[in-house]
C-alpha cells in the first residue's frame, strides 16, 4: 500500500480540517482564486505541473455527507475548475478528482475538487 493510501485510511472525519485553518488564514496559503463561495489554492503536494484544489467555504466534509442544498455551490465550483483549468493553460484538458472517503482515498475531510493537468494521464486510476 502506498503511503498516501494508509495516510488515507488513516484519516478521521474531523470538525475541523488543515482547509478550515487555511480558510480562515491560520496557516499561510496563496490563494490563485476566491470568491464569496468557494476558493483555490496550487496543491502541496502536485501530482501534475498543473494541480490545484478548488474548496467550499463551507465545511462540508465530502460528498457523501453533502445536502441537497448544496446543490448550487457544487455546480459552482465545477465552473470555478473550468475557468481555472483555461487561466492554467489546459486547453488540451484535464483530469479532475473528487476523493470521498476512506477507499476513494480521501485524507482530508473539507471536501475538495482535485484538477490536473499538464501531462498525459492515465486510466484506470489507481
Ligand atoms: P485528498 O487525499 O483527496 O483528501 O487530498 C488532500 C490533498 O490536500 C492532498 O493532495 C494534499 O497534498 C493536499 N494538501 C494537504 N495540505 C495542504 C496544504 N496545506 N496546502 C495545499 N494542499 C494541501
Amino acid at each position: 500500500m502506498g503511503d498516501e493510501v494508509e495516510k488515507a485510511r488513516a484519516a478521521v472525519p474531523e470538525n475541523d480540517t488543515i482547509f478550515g485553518k487555511i480558510l480562515r488564514k491560520e496557516i499561510p496559503c496563496s490563494f490563485i482564486y476566491e470568491d464569496d463561495q468557494c476558493v483555490a489554492f496550487h496543491d502541496i503536494n502536485a501530482q501534475a505541473p498543473v494541480h490545484f484544489l478548488v474548496i467550499p467555504r463551507k465545511p462540508i466534509p465530502q460528498l457523501s455527507k453533502a445536502e441537497d442544498g448544496d446543490e448550487q455551490v457544487l455546480g459552482h465550483m465545477m465552473l470555478v475548475a473550468r475557468k481555472l483549468a483555461k487561466e492554467n493553460g489546459l486547453s488540451g484538458g484535464f483530469r479532475m478528482v473528487l476523493n470521498d472517503g476512506p477507499d476513494g482515498c480521501q485524507s482530508v475531510y473539507h471536501l475538495h475538487l482535485h484538477v490536473m493537468g499538464g501531462r498525459q494521464m492515465g486510466w484506470p486510476p489507481g
